[in-house]
């Protein structure tokens, strides 16, 4: 049950206990399920706005974790879709338990490993891939079943990640940023930086 408080925020209700949302991206990581895999809470934001969603577009989230991006993506508008492809079982299971709680129960869950995994999945406006691209044929098949004019965001942890993703900004262009982030944190009885792992995003429109 979703009820509109105003046009930034929304109220969940889920098994009798009430949570008001902020609409806008980037929500805090405690708010998810999650077992540390995750993207980032400002990673996350910036990810949203690379995906550029607009109204009633299908989303492919790739390496969906906790579902954190599609469930994000889903909570742009009530017409918005999304296919979360998970290989990890209890992962793909705990993503249905967050679509729920986060009153988006229309996340669609395909429990496998990409590319595989993705026969048959209706072409996507959109694609995000937080794991599982570091197979270049993940990257392929990703393009190849985009929708012309549609967005793809491909972020990168590893270096054998980012290598690739390298390789597709010089060939087919795009935005490549990388986000670097660091939270202040104890240091004795002090409090200094602790820098998260950078993070490559290549972005592009087909
Ligand atoms: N964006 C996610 C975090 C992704 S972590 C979130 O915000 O929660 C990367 C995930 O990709 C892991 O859960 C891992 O199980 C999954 N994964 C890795 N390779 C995959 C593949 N080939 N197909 C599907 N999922 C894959």
């Amino acid at each position: 049950e979703i009820n509109a408080l105003n046009v930034c925020a929304i109220e969940v209700i889920c098994a009798g206990n009430a949570r008001v949302l902020p609409l806008s991206t980037g929500l805090d990581d405690a708010l998810f399920e999650h077992d540390g895999q995750i993207t980032k809470r400002e990673i996350r934001a910036v990810t949203l706005s690379s995906l550029a969603p607009r109204r009633g577009e299908l989303l492919w989230d790739i390496g969906a974790g906790s579902g954190s991006i599609s469930i994000e993506w889903m909570l742009c508008d009530p017409a918005m879709r999304a296919i979360a492809i998970e290989a990890n079982p209890e992962r793909a299971e705990r993503i249905g338990r967050n679509a729920r709680m986060f009153g988006v129960p229309g996340l669609k869950i395909v429990e496998g490993s990409a590319p595989a995994a993705l026969d048959g999945v209706p072409a996507p406006d959109a694609i995000f891939i937080g794991g599982g691209g570091s197979d270049p044929d993940v990257l392929d098949r990703a393009i190849g079943a985009l929708k012309n004019g549609g967005r793809l965001v491909a972020n990168a942890v590893t270096t054998e990640m980012e290598v690739l993703l390298l390789g597709y900004h010089k060939r087919l262009g795009g935005n490549l940023i990388r986000i670097d982030v660091a939270r202040a944190s104890p240091v004795g009885g002090m409090t200094g930086w602790r820098p998260a792992m950078p993070v490559t995003q290549w972005s592009w429109a087909k």
